[in-house]
């Protein structure tokens, strides 16, 4: 491993100048021109790498970027390293939470979800270029994770069918990388009701609010916390006026799951919700979006190959689960090892003190370049 580190140390310099371009090129889901933009810096560092560069042309979104490295056929399987372009921050973001260095921090939108990882995967990629130990790699960089992943998740899982291994370049969560993400899921419950004048009227009024406070009491009781299955209505909307018997209320449902035959239950349960008051309709829509990332053998193994070469290295790396999504559930549900949290070490994600601890960018790049050239 000390060739590794020795091997990424010489381009820090480049590292920090790339992980500065890419936080400054803002890139929020929802604007194309915006995401492409950081799609062409990435593809330029790819095309620097001889890496190839094929572009999943989209309208709506940022076009997804499909980066190959090292030889085209191998007695290594292909590994696939998988990024986002797109972050949770508008543009102009940058005015108010600039590219900032304090006390071993860097701060910025993005920094660490994961405009960090990005860079990572390439100087770790550049790496095992020099140090001569190149196999096949994917690098995907998709364009529109931050909200579900809703055009890039065929292509996500068609690569990584062609993988042995996939690695994800969200951030860690404390140090350690991540074996297991729940599945994630999200509900919408619009119930219509009929309205009428609260004071003069209220006989003829058939309650929407009320309808969805009695659905929602049902829906807790969805939550099964010694499995991990936990249902929250995050938002609920309805009614115009006091005074006025509410015509229509609409929720919104947070799912979280950790098995990933706890999906057909899940939606069995929301399918069999029904209205109490008949003369209110409710329309069900949503299901889940993204299956658990289950902690299986494959990953497990990936895992403690991961920590026998960060001890070579003097650390001691940890395994985590968590909560949250990302397209490495997709991944682990084809049925391949995944690794998740294998990008930089900060906090602040999504929030306005988003940053990554500087010290130790190299390492984990040199850790990831270790994991392509020998797992
Ligand atoms: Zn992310």
């Amino acid at each position: 491993m000390d060739e590794c580190v020795r091997a990424v140390q010489a381009v820090e310099d480049r590292l920090l100048g790339r992980l500065r371009e890419l936080v400054e090129v803002e890139s929020p889901s929802h604007d194309k021109a915006a995401v492409d933009r950081a799609g062409l810096l990435a593809a330029g560092w790819a095309e620097a790498l001889d890496g190839s560069v094929k572009r999943h042309k989209q309208r709506q979104f940022g076009d997804v970027l499909e980066l190959r490295f090292g030889p085209a056929r191998s007695r290594q399987e292909r590994v696939l390293l998988l990024g986002h372009l797109d972050t949770v921050w508008p543009l102009g973001t940058l005015a108010m939470m600039p590219w900032r260095e304090a006390e071993g921090k860097i701060y910025g939108p993005g920094v660490l979800d994961m405009k960090s990882g990005v860079v990572m995967a390439l100087e770790a990629i550049a790496a095992v270029k020099e140090l001569g130990a190149e196999r096949p790699v994917t690098l995907l960089l998709v364009s529109e994770e931050e909200i579900g992943s809703p055009i890039s998740r065929p292509i996500t899982e068609k690569l990584a069918r062609q993988c042995g291994a996939a690695f994800v370049m969200e951030p860690a969560q404390g140090l350690a990388y991540k074996t297991a993400r729940k599945g994630v899921g999200h509900y919408q419950l619009r119930v219509q009701g009929v309205a009428a004048h609260a004071g003069v009227d209220f006989g003829r009024g058939h309650s929407a609010v009320l309808e969805m406070a009695r659905l929602l009491q049902a829906v807790a009781g969805f939550t099964d916390l010694s499995k991990g299955l936990t249902v929250n209505p995050g938002v609920v909307r309805g009614g115009t006026q006091s005074n006025v018997v509410a015509a229509e209320c609409v929720a919104e449902i947070d799912v979280r799951i950790v098995k990933a035959s706890d999906a057909a239950r899940v939606e069995r349960m929301f399918r069999g919700l029904k209205v109490t008051d008949k003369a209110c309709t409710l329309a069900i829509t949503g299901g889940i979006n993204r299956p658990p990332m289950e902690r299986k053998p494959g990953t497990v193994r990936l895992f403690k190959q991961a920590r026998a070469l960060a001890a070579e290295m003097g650390l001691v790396l940890e395994e985590a689960s968590t909560g949250g999504g990302s397209d490495g559930n997709f991944t682990a549900a084809v049925g391949v090892p995944t690794l998740d949290g294998m990008g930089a070490v900060g906090a602040g994600a999504h929030a306005a003190h988003e940053h990554v601890v500087k010290q130790h960018l190299v390492e984990r790049t040199a850790l990831l370049a270790g994991m392509i050239a020998s797992s």
